[in-house]
């Protein structure tokens, strides 16, 4: 028995595109309607038949729908919503796939204040964005973290999970303030550590760019990844997670302050001792599945 029959996809993206093919492949009787605000992704949403109709507003979007899914920017979700007030079913579940959690959860209450909403988040991405970039497998063995307030309604919490399921992907819960601060250390800092590794090198004036360019084999090019994704998205996640990034980022000061010294001291014992740890991260990151066990991410050396 299926969680859902009629999903509406608002925000028709990397993640929207990617729910959509998938919802196709998992679960092909599932009727799915898409919205997206931008007409040139609705064209192209119409054209790569991603959704049974593209709706031309998301009121129109959801006025049948058993799940709305909102997968627009963060700081968007609460426009977003509001577009589609009116429109909701009463009985109608209201997700979104954002990646910070306690201000979406807040902004989604404030504009449906009687919806059953259950907050998600699928931690799988690429540094790509719009409907082409879209796949059906990207939520296959990923984590999909759900952070329902307390009174939610068990069932709903329940049915959200057996789509993610369905999708191809595990489920864990937790709060949205706890979500946050994991997701502080795994997914925003080190995105504004690429950011900022890259926005260095591109600024150094002994090094020319062609150079940066030439010999980013030497890990740089691995920054570049994660410095590319889309600047709208994590623009939003740094203002709306900006208390645990804080945080965060306090502490990977203090511990760069660390290394620096340890450099400066000629202090071998205290960088071999960290190194040796993190290779171990790295190991255990593999034998849990969540990456390529070849070497160098799997790029071909032919
Ligand atoms: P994306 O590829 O840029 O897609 C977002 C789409 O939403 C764009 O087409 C955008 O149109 C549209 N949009 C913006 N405001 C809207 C509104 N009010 N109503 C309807 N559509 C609207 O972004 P994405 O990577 O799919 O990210 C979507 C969400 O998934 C974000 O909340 C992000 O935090 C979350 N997420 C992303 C990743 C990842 O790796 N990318 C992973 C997990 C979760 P315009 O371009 O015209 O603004």
């Amino acid at each position: 028995m299926l969680p859902f029959a009629r999903v509406s996809v608002i925000g028709l993206g990397l993640i929207g595109s990617s729910v959509a093919r998938a919802v196709r492949q998992h679960m092909p009787t599932v009727r799915l309607t898409g919205h997206d605000a931008d007409p040139t992704v609705r064209a192209t949403a119409e054209r790569l038949q991603l959704c049974d109709d593209i709706a031309d507003t998301a009121g129109a979007a959801v006025t049948d729908a058993d799940l709305v899914l909102l997968c627009v920017p963060v700081g968007a979700m609460g426009a977003a919503a509001a577009e589609f007030a009116a429109d909701l079913p009463a009985d109608a579940i209201v997700s979104d796939v954002g990646s910070s959690k306690a201000g979406v959860a807040a902004a989604l209450r404030a504009a449906l204040p009687d919806a059953q909403i259950v907050p998600a988040h699928p931690v799988a991405g690429t540094e790509n964005s719009g409907p082409e970039a879209g796949f059906a497998s990207l939520f296959h063995g990923r984590w999909c973290i759900l952070t329902p307030v307390e009174g939610t309604n068990p069932a709903a919490v329940a049915r959200v999970e057996a789509f993610w399921q369905a999708l191809g992907a595990n489920v864990e819960t937790m709060t949205p303030e706890h979500h946050d601060l994991v997701l502080a250390v795994t997914s925003h800092l080190p995105h504004l550590i690429a950011y900022t590794i890259v926005g260095t090198a591109s600024d150094l004036e002994q090094v020319t760019c062609s150079e940066v360019i030439k010999y980013s084999a030497g890990g740089f090019r691995d920054f570049t990844r994660i410095a590319a994704s889309d600047p709208t998205m994590w623009r939003d996640v740094f203002l709306a997670n900006k208390d645990a990034v804080l945080e965060m980022l306090q502490r990977f000061s203090e511990d760069l302050t660390a290394l620096q010294r340890a450099i400066r001291w000629g202090d071998g014992d205290a960088l071999f001792d960290l190194f040796t740890r993190t290779r171990a991260i790295r190991r255990s990151i593999i034998e849990q599945g969540q990456d390529e066990a070849r070497p160098d991410f799997g790029r071909s050396h032919e």
